[in-house]
């Protein structure tokens, strides 16, 4: 038999999702495993947005919907995007596809020709890597600091500059860190940005989900730095959707158009159904959302004093996003349980073996030493699994 392609068979699967399969699985066989994997919020979407989708279901739109998206939806967007973030765009400058993961992979198949370089700083989200391969482009992975709060210096992003340099992708907040660039270092890399003649592809997905410090989009610097960025975001995290799988890029009229082509060939178009359900989550009620976020700023705090309280582990305080991005250094080069710790990839398997605790190694993120723990969860499950953490610890 022929082989598959070299893309395909180069791909690493999404650590993030196997470790939280990995856990589902342990659960299911009775083990009393808890899973801090995936972030996904464990919060249900709330009522307003579920009564949209029943009444699309029920008024039938069930077909065919324009490949970028439903009006509506595009103009509730742009609503959204001006009166959270002070973004305008004209709905035709708006793409919808199931989910911001897809809009991130049908953006840099638009973006790339073969060879063209991404810079993308460490620790980055384990997605961008293989999706920037999946288009023919080469990773540029600049490496970051937990001493400069996990963030890449303008100097570091000049440095990293070639002639094949196509893009910058940044995730504010960052997920694994949770950290915030602030107004001032997003203008400060903008002017980079600018001067190099780069696309930047804004990962904003969580910038609802900020709790310290002020978010600034990259597209609100400038006009000049408004056509050059794709602001990616989506229902996901903020209304508790990750299942309902609609995200979007605000970007362009050139881009817009291009990837709206790109997915009439690919998926045809993101749910009718979750599109009207996603009108509702940006023009409806935002209580719901802001008593999540609420809840994310208890846990977050609880989460980083009792990491903060432990000798052997520690956590720079996150400024948004749901995550906490723990350093095991301390660790690295003893045994617990029997088990030698040389990696935190070694830290968390052992963890799930004898804690039953899941989470996601650094090493999943560009950057090892440290481990990433969601707190998109009870805060039952956060006070049992950091039980479980000392007791391994201290074993
Ligand atoms: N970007 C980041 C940084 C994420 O963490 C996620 C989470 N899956 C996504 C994009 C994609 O979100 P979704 O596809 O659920 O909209
Ligand atoms: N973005 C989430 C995470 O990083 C969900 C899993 C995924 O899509 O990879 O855990």
């Amino acid at each position: 038999m022929k082989s598959i392609s070299k893309v395909a068979s180069g791909i690493a699967p999404s650590a993030t999702l196997a470790i939280s399969a990995l856990a589902k699985e342990m659960k299911a066989q009775g083990i009393d495993v808890i899973g801090f994997g995936a972030g996904e919020p464990d919060f249900p979407t709330p009522d307003n947005i579920k009564a949209a989708a029943i009444k699309a279901i029920n008024d039938d739109m069930s077909h065919y919907t324009p490949s970028g998206g439903i009006l509506p939806l595009r103009q509730a967007i742009c609503g959204y995007l001006d009166r959270t973030f002070g973004l305008r765009y004209d709905p035709s400058q708006i793409v919808v596809s199931s989910g911001a993961k897809h809009i991130l992979y049908i953006v840099l198949q638009t973006l790339l020709n073969p060879g063209d370089e991404v810079i993308l700083p460490a620790p980055y989200w384990v997605t961008y890597a293989e999706i920037i391969r999946m288009a023919g482009g080469v990773p540029v992975i600049i490496n970051t600091t937990e001493e400069n709060r996990f963030k890449m210096s303008a100097d570091e992003l000049r440095a990293a500059c070639t002639d094949k340099t196509k893009c910058v992708i940044m995730t504010n907040p960052s997920n694994p860190t949770g950290m915030l660039y602030s107004p001032d270092e997003v203008k400060t890399l903008s002017a980079v940005i600018s001067e190099k003649d780069l696309y930047i592809v804004d990962d904003e997905i969580y910038a609802f989900l900020t709790y310290s410090g002020e978010f600034m989009s990259f597209a609100a610097v400038s006009e000049d730095m408004k056509e050059r960025t794709i602001v990616v975001n989506g229902v996901s995290k903020t209304y508790a959707m990750t299942g309902w799988r609609i995200g979007f890029a605000a970007c362009n009229s050139q881009i817009a158009k291009a990837m709206s082509n790109f997915l009439s060939h690919s998926t045809g178009n993101a749910s009718n159904i979750a599109q009207y359900a996603s009108v509702e989550a940006y023009n409806g009620t935002q209580e719901t959302a802001k008593l999540m976020r609420d809840e994310f700023i208890k846990r977050r705090r609880y989460f980083v004093d009792r990491v903060n309280a432990m000798e052997l582990v520690s956590c720079t305080e996150p400024d948004g996003a749901f995550y906490i991005f723990m350093n095991i250094k301390k660790v690295i080069g003893k045994t617990i349980c029997g088990d030698y710790i040389g990696s935190s990839d070694d830290f968390c398997k052992s963890l799930l073996k004898n804690g039953l605790v899941a989470t996601v190694p650094g090493s999943a993120f560009g950057c090892d030493g440290y481990v990433r723990w969601s707190y998109a969860t009870s805060m039952e499950n956060i006070k049992n699994g950091l039980d479980r953490l000392e007791k391994f610890l201290n074993s």
